[in-house]
């Protein structure tokens, strides 16, 4: 079944809506369907004070997360460090670097505000941490508690104690450590219901997968051994993620997860109908809405789940999209003929869909940016559920009282009442406000969601858990606080809103205004919605070329002559001017995304993704230039005496030879001309030989755009028309990117000329190192290192090279990182699914073949991605490759394609390892992987790497954003997209005029007081 071709064979339709459609449109029916009469709004008003007045009336006694979300805020320091502290302690195996994280966690806040709370959680988690009445003496100030616990009970106890509050303040949340565990817990707790959750984060290896396919089956069986006799709803169940069961559950790979996952899945939701369980699938994040739908649209109508009517979803009510993933929900039950389960939450990870719809330049966000938005939708997905029993069995996942108490008096009369639907909540949270509810309202039930794992694998789900209730916006957060009035806890969230106009949050621009007001942001795809993904593939398909144009061949001496002629008319023109017409280009680019998409996937081997990002810094370079040329090359007025105007203008330098590489046939292209023009000089471009056609449509837009044809030439060649144009005499500046040599070529050519001595502007290469310490978590650090190192099959100057990984984790995190590189899939870079396409040409390919082969020889090859099967018959593919190293400096050479070194260190060698690391002489990229702020500060100022990143992958540079090149071997700067560029291809002219000269000072005599 396709999302556009309902399968007519089992009646589920489809599923298509909008992905994000603006919060104005949707604003209207949500209010309008939010008005109750007042009696029944005085109902809701004095349910839900009761509960909150009962959640309060027991805080400080029960040590629940609401005392310690209050103790801890995460608006305060102390609460963000121990936040981090929680994430990562627990994995950390060494006593060295444990100390340190706990050191430079506990230096950083006042723990002292947590004295005297009387909440067991708040303060035995408090008090391990350092600050319990044994330990602090009356008059001992905050700053000087760790140092005087640290010497008065040494490292290793305060480690232990630590370590010991980091798990208790897991436990809280976790049932059991194993299933058994849980099981035994939950069955003391005859009023709840459960629903079981495997804890972990998402698979990235084929062995994570199975593992927690496993772990789910044996889960499955040991519930529905211990599940009793009740018929659902009234049994217990098993919440699954579809993230964990398959390590590349992700959009494009669309076509191996309906083959792989819905198989795992289907077989688990047998094993769950076995024994009748409820089996939910968790909501995961907004780009896998419709990959998920299709797998439960696959695994539904298998005969095998026939008569069952305990499969469920969870749908999130902040998402857009609710109401409709609720009515195809429902019209699959109505096909099907059977009843399924919906728990409707309000969704965990808001926070994350705000920035990578900023990131992936979205039109829109698919959540919504308001919190009583999300709550006025929330209303309105209840009111839907409700309406849609039986076919849906509701169940209302919240720990929100005015929520509950909404929910309560809107089923009132509905047929079923409080026994058709159930409300839920986290083990460890809400527990005083569902025992009071419980106690009132005869028929309620609850179900208990209820995670299972080791204190190791909570963490994630910690961090998502402190983070949700943390924020000032929680219900939790509030009813904790003794000082937000229970008025503001019980205000409608549609008086909150008021009308549409303010449905959307003022201070969260759309994606596309982010850059706002000096430029629009760059508008990308969403890949996790078809539509959007078909409409750009059509758009790249229709466009493709069957045959390469020619473009003619251009003399260098006559384009040098030409442009030369044409430098004076283009300096003269306007800054305003020359912005203007970069502005037309960037609407020309993104216009033209088909061709220029299919163009580089042609000559330059890019996947949809990498060509995509491309076209996207192509754009914002020419947006940034014109708004930089606005700023920075408009006159500036200097002080100076009276009687005198002094001020200092910026003009071109003449004309500018710009040489650019293959890897980036269209940004690094357009940066570097876009910024040469925006500075008032004719340009002669010379892109690599490998990628002339990209180019040539590039200044073909820039022609339309309005830049004069002679004031941009266009000349094709390899390095020696490259040398013959660096040599002409009319050369005024040189910007160059490409590798050292080449750089150093240039340099010295343009030292032996005599005449005005040329700038050049290079960016070269690196060797760029990535440094992991014990407090990394393995999951996202894989997620970096395969985008850092394999992503266009490593051919970015940014890449990743040279990983060096603490020896105390440096077994799990390889193992891993190799179990996710081979999920990586290798083919035509033109099917989206493709995430490594080929390298350049045939040179590169046997350079780096030659490198592995050399390599392997001396036993160095820990992973290939071929090892045991083959690559794409056609193109020049190069495996990704692992390759051991002994030290750093056993790297002296820049490995441009898929090949990742490793190196591992002991913790004692750190500063050896920095220095080593500055030895090679390079000074692209750095990535830093700790949670450690002092370790990653240490490593910022030893290294002088012109871009360093942190907790994150090393690629994908923003123009404006992270200005990008680098230091020593690595280039000159200024940096390319930041905001010292632009000057460096222009020259300066002060103009002084004597205002006094015709006879006195006439502005001084008439100033008056
Ligand atoms: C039993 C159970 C199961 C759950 N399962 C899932 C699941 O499968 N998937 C999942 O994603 N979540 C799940 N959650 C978490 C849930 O989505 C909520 O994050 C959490 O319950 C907080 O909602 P609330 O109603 O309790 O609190 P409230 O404080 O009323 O609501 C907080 C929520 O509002 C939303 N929000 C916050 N700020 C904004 C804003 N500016 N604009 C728009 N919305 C905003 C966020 O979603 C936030 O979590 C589950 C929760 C429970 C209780």
């Amino acid at each position: 079944m396709s999302a556009s071709n309902p399968d007519p064979g089992t009646g589920v339709r489809a599923f298509v809506a909008p992905f994000a459609p603006p919060d104005e449109t949707l604003a209207p029916a949500l209010l309008a369907s939010a008005s109750r009469d007042a009696a029944a709004e005085a109902r809701i008003d004095a349910r839900a004070r009761r509960l909150v007045e009962s959640i309060r009336s027991h805080s400080g006694g029960l040590g629940g997360i609401e005392d310690f979300l209050h103790a801890y805020s995460l608006s305060t320091k102390e609460g963000l460090a121990l936040m981090v502290l929680a994430e990562t302690l627990l994995r950390v195996p060494d006593a060295a670097t444990a100390d340190r994280l706990i050191e430079d966690k506990l230096a950083t806040g006042d723990w002292s505000k947590a004295h005297g709370s009387g909440a067991l959680l708040v303060s035995a988690s408090a008090w391990t941490l350092g600050i319990t009445a044994r330990v602090i003496h009356p008059g001992e100030t905050p700053d000087g508690i760790v140092d005087s616990i640290v010497k008065r009970l040494g490292l290793p106890t305060v480690r232990v104690a630590t370590r010991q509050a980091m798990r208790l303040l897991g436990s809280h949340f976790v049932l059991g450590q194993t299933i058994e565990e849980a099981l035994s817990r939950a069955g003391s707790h005859r009023e709840f219901r459960y629903s079981f959750d495997m804890l972990g984060e998402g698979a990235r290896t084929a062995a994570d997968a199975t593992r927690y396919f496993k772990a789910y089956a044996d889960a499955i069986a040991a519930i529905g051994g211990r599940a009793g006799n009740a018929a659902l709803p009234a049994r217990p169940g098993i919440s699954v993620k579809l993230s964990a069961l398959d390590p590349r559950y992700e959009a494009v790979s669309r076509e191996r997860v309906l083959g792989e996952l819905t198989r795992r899945v289907l077989e688990l939701a047998r094993q769950a109908k076995r024994h009748d369980l409820n089996f939910t699938v968790d909501a995961e994040e907004a780009d896998r809405v419709e990959l998920s739908l299709e797998v439960i649209g696959r695994v539904l109508p298998d005969p095998s789940l026939a008569g069952w009517d305990g499969f469920g979803l969870a749908v999130q009510s902040y998402q857009k999209r609710a109401g409709a993933v609720i009515g195809w929900l429902d019209d699959a039950a109505h096909a099907l003929g059977r009843r399924l389960m919906v728990r409707l939450v309000k969704g965990a990870y808001w926070d994350t869909e705000v920035k990578r719809a900023q990131e992936r330049g979205l039109a829109d966000y698919p959540v919504f940016t308001r919190k009583p938005m999300t709550d006025l939708s929330y209303m309105a997905c209840m009111r839907q559920l409700l309406r849609a029993r039986p076919r849906l069995y509701p169940q209302f996942a919240t720990h929100n009282a005015l929520t509950v108490a909404t929910v309560i008096e809107e089923a009132q009369g509905t047929k079923g009442a409080a026994e058709g639907y159930e409300f839920q909540r986290l083990h460890g949270m809400g527990e005083v406000l569902y025992e009071a509810l419980l106690a009132e309202v005869s028929g309620a039930a609850c179900r208990v969601y209820a995670p299972v794992g080791s204190h190791r694998d909570l963490l994630a789900y910690l961090v998502r858990r402190l983070l949700e209730n943390g924020a000032n916006s929680s219900f939790v957060a509030a009813a904790a606080d003794p000082s937000v009035p229970i008025e503001d806890i019980l205000k409608r969230p549609q008086a909150w809103i008021g009308d549409a106009a303010h449905a959307r949050h003022p201070h969260i621009p759309l994606p596309r205004d982010l850059y706002r007001p000096a430029r629009m942001n760059s508008s990308g795809v969403e890949f996790g919605d078809r539509v959007a993904l078909n409409a750009l593939m059509d758009e790249v398909k229709r466009a493709a070329p069957r045959e390469a144009p020619a473009v003619p061949p251009v003399d260098p001496g006559a384009a040098m002559a030409a442009a030369a002629a044409a430098f004076p008319a283009w300096n003269a023109t306007p800054v305003e001017r020359r912005a203007g017409v970069l502005e037309r280009a960037a609407e020309l680019l993104e216009a033209s995304r088909g061709i220029l998409i299919a163009l580089m996937q042609s000559e330059g081997g890019k996947t949809l993704d990498d060509a995509l990002s491309e076209l996207r810094e192509a754009v914002d370079y020419c947006r940034y230039y014109a708004a930089e040329a606005r700023r920075a090359l408009v006159p500036q007025t200097m002080p100076g005496p009276t009687g005198e105007s002094n001020e200092l203008h910026y003009r071109g330098r003449g004309v500018f030879v710009c040489i650019s590489p293959w890897n980036f046939p269209l940004a690094i292209f357009l940066g570097q001309v876009t910024a040469a023009l925006a500075a008032g000089n004719a340009v002669v471009a010379k892109p690599a030989e490998q990628t002339p056609l990209i180019a040539a449509e590039a200044v073909r837009l820039l022609h339309q755009a309005g830049v004069p044809a002679s004031a941009l030439q266009f000349v094709q060649g390899d390095g020696k028309t490259g040398a013959v144009l660096v040599a002409d005499p009319r050369v005024a500046g040189v910007a160059f990117t490409g590798s050292t040599e080449v750089g150093h070529a240039i340099n010295r050519a343009l030292a032996a000329k005599d005449g005005p001595i040329v700038p050049l502007i290079a960016e070269t290469g690196g060797i760029n190192a990535m440094i992991v310490d014990a407090t990394a978590l393995p999951e996202q650090l894989t997620d970096d290192v395969i985008t850092s190192a394999f992503r266009s099959a490593g051919q970015r100057c940014s890449a990743l090279r040279l990983l060096c990984v603490q020896e105390d984790v440096a077994d799990r995190m390889i193992e891993m990182i190799a179990g996710a590189a081979k999920e990586l899939s290798l083919g035509d870079p033109r099917d989206p699914a493709t995430h490594v396409g080929p390298v350049i040409d045939d040179d590169a390919k046997q350079r780096l073949d030659r490198w592995i082969a050399d390599k392997a020889g001396q036993g160095r090859v820990i992973f290939r991605w071929d090892a045991g099967r083959a690559l794409p018959p056609r193109g020049r593919f190069v495996p990704p490759t692992i390759i051991a190293l002994d030290r750093v400096s056993d790297l002296r050479e820049e490995v441009f394609g898929p090949v990742l070194h490793v190196v591992r260190w002991r913790a004692d060698e750190f500063d050896t390892l920095l220095d080593d690391i500055a030895g090679n002489g390079t000074g692209l990229t750095l990535g830093i992987h700790t949670r450690i702020d002092s370790v990653a500060e240490k490593i910022i100022v030893r290294l002088a790497n012109g871009n360093v990143y942190v907790n994150r992958s090393m690629i994908g540079a923003v123009v404006g954003t992270q200005p990008f090149g680098g230091t020593g071997l690595s280039g000159t700067g200024p940096k390319a997209g930041g905001p010292n560029y632009l000057r460096r291809f222009a020259t300066e002219q002060t103009v002084t005029i004597n205002t006094a000269s015709a006879g006195g000072n006439a502005t001084l005599l008439s100033e008056s007081e």
